[in-house]
């Protein structure tokens, strides 16, 4: 029930409305029995700096970033977390005594459905060189990868993208033609292009997944639909596959701990989610 002491989370991007955060900040706030909600905030790109003083007023506990503002907002915050600059993206906001604090969760949402696997997955060939492939570029450092090869289709953006990392990253950028030459040592194959994602599902980035090896796991972003052609191509060779799902959940999780301070219902979210694209 919102009262008069209910305090407030939400998120912010534009457009907002198919968002699928409230559902799950919500069903965790409501299992906990927390005096808190978590809403939906349009904000329009030439709104931004008015939104976040709007917020500090409202004294608005926190808030979730998405497309277009993950980058936007840093001038905006009054510190960044390291995983915040090395991805160069904020997607969560906490208020402190010291102003808004940005970080970023989508490595650490990455990074959970690999961590109970194989620690010798070490090198990864990632296909993308967007927003989420910075996320796992960083995920994969923390994993200890010891090649992580980023395949684009844009050289200038790829070259954009290598040097965005520290140079002693053990990061290469490809274009797509390289890639028969990539697969055959890939531990890890992650999409983080949109390619397959509804209501494309029958499109894949890849033709065929025959020069993996046996022991390949592949990892689709995309949470919609699930599996994604590339999942099913995966799962037909025997390989390990791994949906976007948990990444959603765990990056939600991990922000909402942040601003309750508290450890929350990963199970509730993971339930109020698969209902909410069980109806999509
Ligand atoms: P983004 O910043 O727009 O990046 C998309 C990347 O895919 C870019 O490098 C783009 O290349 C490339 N790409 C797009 N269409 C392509 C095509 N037809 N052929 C080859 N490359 C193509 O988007 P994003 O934020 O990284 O998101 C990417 C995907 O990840 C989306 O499906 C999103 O739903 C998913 N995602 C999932 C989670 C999760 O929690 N599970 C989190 C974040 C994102 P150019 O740069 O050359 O255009």
């Amino acid at each position: 029930m919102i009262t008069g002491t209910t305090k407030l989370l939400g998120v912010i991007g534009h457009p907002i409305a198919h968002s699928l955060s409230p559902v799950l900040h919500n069903a965790a706030i409501a299992h906990l029995g927390l005096d808190y909600v978590y809403l939906p905030l349009p904000v329009s790109p030439d709104q931004l700096q008015q939104a976040i003083a709007g917020f500090e007023a409202i004294d608005l506990q926190g808030f979730s970033v998405t497309i277009p503002h993950k980058q936007a907002i840093v001038p905006l915050l009054q510190e960044i977390s390291p995983a915040a600059k090395a991805i160069g993206a904020v997607n969560t906001v906490a208020r402190t005594d010291s102003g808004w604090f940005g970080t970023n969760t989508d490595a650490i949402g990455f990074l959970a459905p690999l961590r109970e696997l194989d620690r010798s997955k070490q090198r990864a060939v990632i296909l993308g060189n967007g927003g989420a492939a910075r996320a796992v570029v960083a995920g994969c450092q923390e994993l200890g990868c010891t090649e992580i090869q980023v395949v684009g289709r844009d050289r200038a953006k790829l070259e954009a993208f290598r040097t965005s990392w520290p140079n002693d990253l053990p990061l290469t950028v490809h274009t797509w033609s390289d890639l028969p030459t990539l697969l055959p040592s890939a531990d890890l194959l992650v999409n983080t292009t949109p390619i397959g994602m509804h209501p494309d599902i029958d499109r894949s980035p890849l033709e065929a997944l025959d020069r993996l090896s046996a022991t390949a796991i592949v990892y689709d972003l995309i949470y919609t639909p699930r599996p994604t052609k590339l999942l099913q191509q995966a799962q037909a060779r025997g390989l390990e596959a791994i949906d976007g799902l948990e990444m959603l959940v765990q990056q939600g999780a991990a922000a909402l701990e942040l601003w309750l301070k508290q450890p929350v219902p990963v199970a509730v979210m993971r339930q109020a989610l698969e209902a909410a694209l069980a109806k999509h």
